[in-house]
């Protein structure tokens, strides 16, 4: 289950996620990196791709949204996200190597986020709750045809998501450093 499309036409009210104590053992199979901490519907997620799959949180248009980005698959993106966020954690006085690539991942997530304008013009909203309206109304047929309409859809955890579970955050990317 790691196709998004798949969270959207789940029944109503699946798609949740729910916080576990960190395994290092398990390879997300989203991202393809060790350690998970989550789980949707009884599939195993890092945090960081698990939005992608949560499309049922109550709270899912505040911690993110939908981007046309169709040259990165979602994993792709959630390895991006992943080492972008983990940069913010670094603060220094002097300009370290490492506070200039925080500071270009600040640059690289307002681009991402910018990306939702071009879903917004493709499917008429950046909106997860709305697909999630949407989406199991369409018949399966177009869906098939998805190749060319819904192909470069993705699912952009925002900063807010982060900030919200930061030490589970911490404690990830400490793991796997
Ligand atoms: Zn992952």
């Amino acid at each position: 289950m790691t196709d998004i499309i798949h969270a959207f036409r789940a029944a109503k009210g699946s798609q949740k996620v729910t916080f576990e104590t960190l395994n290092m053992q398990s390879i997300c199979p989203c991202c393809g990196m060790a350690g998970v901490n989550t789980s949707v519907e009884e599939q195993k997620f890092c945090m960081v791709c698990a939005p992608a799959y949560g499309v049922d949180e109550p709270d899912v248009d505040t911690v993110s949204v939908i981007i046309w980005l169709p040259h990165l698959d979602q994993g792709l993106l959630s390895r991006l996200l992943c080492s972008a966020y983990a940069a913010r954690f670094v603060s220094s006085p002097v300009c370290t190597p490492e506070v200039v690539m925080a500071s270009r991942s600040y640059d690289i997530l307002a681009e991402l986020e910018a990306l939702r304008s071009e879903a917004k013009r493709r499917i008429g909203t950046d909106c997860v709750s709305v697909l999630r309206k949407l989406i199991p109304n369409i018949p399966q047929l177009s869906l098939f045809q998805r190749g060319i309409h819904l192909s470069g859809l993705r699912i952009l955890p925002l900063g807010s998501w982060f900030d919200i579970h930061a030490e589970d955050f911490r404690k990830l990317i400490a793991a796997r450093n």
